[in-house]
């Protein structure tokens, strides 16, 4: 369920029209709905409330400062996976403690930077960064605590780009040789062991994969204790799919993905933590975008909005769907034809969808892309010289502009002709 709905005929976020903050912030836009997100983020902290928990927000799905400051204000701690990320976090005012570092390719300095700024854990993913990690807290006469990634070999059944659970992905470390890689970690100076961590893919609709994966944690958390290793905490990651499309059956609700992480792990006693970003922003976010032409092509009508592929990537990156609806909403039984929708940018990728119903549109008309909250804005590039897409937080009857968009000024001005020119 989201905020999203039509009043008076027109397309609202609560209790704003969208065509209002069209006129106030332009075209294309980003437009989140507050009240969204702190249902679903509610969502989460009820499915666990059978035990202690953190929900870490994966910071990547949707970075801007103000998501961060409104999430950590409901009591969320922050999944990051760069300096740039844990930056974010720590200038949204989530303290080091509530910060969890993932990410196969921390650097040194990024990995110093955590220690001096506070850290909650680093969820190592190979031998080599873990030395490293030792190596450098040891210096700093620092202790940095740790769990390990695991990867369980598992089919998470999402796309393949988003899958991260089966032994040929890049991520963690095989399952097979966990112990081993554990028995390290325990004499290594500057380290301390506190739980696993495991995260096998985004977008996943099923909850079965979760199910096998949680299974084999639950049986590596007894056998790492048997081997005198302290684990007091378990990660179970993020990934749990929304509805893309509003026609479809549903993915399951946070409230059983919480009870699927209780019948695997509940009896162990340790603290929980997940880390989901698309479920929570996914649906609380639209992109706004306006019609700047209809073209009459060759047996098909072109739908040409100022938003394209560089604004929101998903579709040509994923094949991915968003629901395009029209911001006037359309009277009973009208009439509607197919438009292939499509912006701007010189590339056939360029293309959100085709065949897309609407009813007949005009030129300055009004569309949003549902469910663009997540890996929408944080995806999005200047590719044409294109400003980076603008964001919009509504709460109630309030919204305030929380990125501007950049002047075109402002985009030249970061290029440098060298002086030998
Ligand atoms: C991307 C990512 C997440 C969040 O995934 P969602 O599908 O957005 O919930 C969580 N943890 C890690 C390690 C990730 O890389």
């Amino acid at each position: 369920m989201d905020h999203f709905n039509y009043q008076q005929g027109h397309l609202h976020a609560e209790e704003v029209a969208l065509s209002r903050i069209a006129a106030a912030a332009g075209t294309p836009v980003y437009i989140y709905s507050a009240a969204t997100l702190r249902r679903h983020f509610g969502l989460f902290q009820q499915a666990l409330d059978w035990t202690d928990h953190m929900i870490c927000y994966a910071v990547k799905a949707n970075s801007n400062l103000a998501i961060l400051r409104l999430m950590a204000d409901m009591g969320a701690g922050m999944d990051v996976v760069s300096g740039g990320e844990y930056a974010r976090a720590k200038a949204a005012g989530v303290p080091g403690e509530r910060i969890v570092f993932s990410g196969v390719g921390k650097t040194v300095a990024e990995m110093r930077q955590a220690l001096e700024g506070g850290i909650r854990q680093f969820n190592v993913e190979s031998e080599p960064e873990l030395r490293a990690l030792s190596q450098l807290a040891d210096s700093m006469g620092a202790e940095a605590p740790i769990a390990i990634r695991v990867n369980p070999d598992v089919d998470a059944k999402t796309h393949e780009k988003i899958a991260t659970g089966k032994s040929e992905n890049k991520f963690g470390i095989p399952i097979a040789r966990a112990r081993e890689v554990y028995a390290e970690a325990a004499k290594l100076p500057g380290i301390r062991v506190t739980g696993i961590d495991m995260h096998i893919g985004s977008q996943l609709t099923d909850l079965d994969p979760y199910a096998q994966a949680y299974a084999k944690m639950a049986d590596l958390t007894r056998a790492l204790r048997a081997d005198g290793h302290e684990i007091t905490r378990l990660d179970m990651g993020g990934g749990l799919g929304i509805p893309y499309r509003r026609d479809n059956s549903a993915p399951p609700l946070p409230i059983e993905y919480g009870q699927v992480i209780r019948d695997a792990v509940g009896d162990l006693g340790c603290e929980i933590e997940i880390e989901p970003g698309r479920n929570i922003v996914g649906n609380a976010g639209v992109l706004l975008a306006s019609v700047i032409y209809v073209k009459q092509g060759e047996g098909r009508d072109f739908l040409i909005l100022d938003a394209a592929m560089n604004d929101l990537l998903r579709p040509a990156m994923y094949g991915a769907h968003h629901d395009i609806v029209p911001v006037n909403e359309p009277a009973v039984g009208v009439d509607v034809l197919p438009y292939d929708v499509v912006g701007p940018v010189c590339e056939t990728g360029d293309t959100f969808q085709k065949g897309t119903q609407l009813p007949a549109m005009l030129a300055g008309d009004l569309v949003a892309f549902r469910s663009a909250g997540a890996y929408g804005a944080v995806m999005a590039s200047e590719y044409n010289t294109r400003p980076l897409v603008p964001e919009v937080l509504v709460d109630g009857d309030q919204f305030a502009v929380i990125r501007a968009r950049p002047s075109i000024e402002e985009i030249l001005s970061r290029d440098t002709i060298p002086e030998w020119f």
